[in-house]
């Protein structure tokens, strides 16, 4: 046994060795030093102001450009409309590409981080659906007000307000206007696909107020196809009906536990084409999501083996059609880095503490899957998407936008 003296010398040591490690393990500080400087500086103060002499335009601009019809694939009236503006406004480089996305840049003054500011033109309503815009109570309603146009006017208004006040960022800023969100991504595929190698960071904006996203969902999509014999109602069972293995097989996947992360839905199902027949095929449909890539895989691997033991158990055989399968969007350690930590003080430099998830589903995962560090937001909160009643908060788009060109400035250092 050690003296006291000895004892006391280890323990010593000890306390020295755990300070050591303590100071040594980075903690997470966050820019709010340097977040809160930019706002003070000269060029950058100016232009938050011109947001609030600027608040009827963005209104009136709000109003024109949702009600120009934007159907997801048919976006070129409202294209027009957004290249014409970004040539009246002095950006460089304006032009469509070949998938119809709108991009123009505003030049930094060299070094810094490449920046790109996305907003999709298009929307999910056809395009014989009423877009009259109204306001009251200090809401203003149509389909497509907030997804995405919201986003799509305030960039516009950014753009004006960077340029009245002279902003210097350091890095190039992208403003890039996209199609095909809603449907299948091909506008930011072609995007991503052209110009990835000279992305450093990408902004998609297209959801959430009150946070940003630095992550996003995997989602999988397919059908199964449960295959019988078939055969008259009044003949013998077993063979049974196709349906049966399906019923049953529905039954347990939703007696599955589904952690917090995950999302588990059967949208669709159908089977047969007469009541006095047994159903040869019998179909349904899985949305599964999870922001958790072993979670998602591990649910995929469950909802198969239920689907093929109720298959087995009636003698049928199962065919799954993948629809698609987006896998889980993030880059390892993202929620530590740079980008997300200054994008935090900038929500922070504006309001409460954030919400900062790992639930994108929109271009920010499509940025992340290339490889390009992305985050998702938006410029104020709006109700029912999607739907012919959605409608959004007016005021905190002129927050929004303000919070914006402060992103802008801090991101492109
Ligand atoms: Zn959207």
């Amino acid at each position: 046994m050690p003296a006291a003296g000895e004892m006391n010398r280890r323990v010593f040591l000890l306390i020295v060795f755990l300070a050591a490690c303590r100071t040594t393990t980075p903690t997470r500080e966050l820019p709010i030093a340097e977040v809160h400087a930019l706002t003070q500086r000269d060029d950058v103060a100016r232009a938050m102001q011109f947001v609030d002499s600027d608040r009827d335009a963005i209104i009136a601009q709000w109003r024109t450009m949702t009600e120009i019809p934007a159907p997801s694939g048919q976006e070129a009236a409202r294209a027009d409309v957004v290249e014409k503006l970004l040539r009246d406004y002095g950006l460089t480089d304006v032009h469509r590409d070949t998938a119809g996305n709108v991009i123009g840049v505003r030049k930094g003054s060299g070094g810094g981080h490449r920046v790109v500011f996305d907003a999709h033109l298009d929307t999910v309503f056809p395009a014989t659906t009423t877009l009259q815009t109204h306001i009251e109570n200090g809401r203003i309603y149509a389909p497509g007000v907030g997804d995405d146009t919201r986003n799509v006017v305030s960039l516009l208004a950014m753009i004006r307000a960077m340029n009245a006040a002279n902003v210097t960022t350091e890095g190039d800023i992208t403003f890039v206007f996209t199609v095909r969100e809603e449907t299948d991504f091909g506008g930011v595929d072609q995007f991503l696909a052209d110009h990835k190698n000279a992305i450093d960071r990408y902004v998609a904006l297209d959801g959430g107020y009150r946070g940003f996203t630095y992550a996003g969902i995997g989602t999988y999509w397919y059908r199964y196809h449960l295959l019988g014999p078939g055969g008259h109602t009044r003949s013998n069972n077993p063979p049974y009906s196709a349906t049966l293995p399906v019923a049953r097989a529905i039954d347990r996947l939703y007696k599955l536990k589904i952690p917090n992360n995950a999302w588990l839905n059967v949208g669709m199902l159908g089977a047969g084409d007469v009541y006095n027949a047994k159903a040869r095929d019998a179909w349904f449909s899985v949305d599964l999501r999870s922001s958790d890539e072993a979670t998602l895989k591990r649910l995929d691997a469950e909802v198969d083996r239920i689907v093929h033991e109720e298959a087995d158990r009636v003698g049928m055989t199962v065919n799954r059609e993948v629809t698609s399968q987006e896998e889980v969007a993030s880059i390892p350690s993202f929620r530590d880095s740079d980008m997300v930590r200054t994008a935090e003080a900038v929500w922070r430099e504006f309001g409460p503490e954030p919400y900062v998830t790992d639930t994108a589903s929109n271009h920010s995962s499509a940025a992340l899957r290339a490889g390009v560090p992305a985050i998702s937001s938006g410029v104020a909160p709006c109700t029912e998407s999607h739907s012919i009643t959605e409608s959004c908060e007016i005021e905190p788009i002129f927050v929004g936008t303000k919070r914006n060109i402060v992103l802008a400035a801090a991101l492109a250092r």
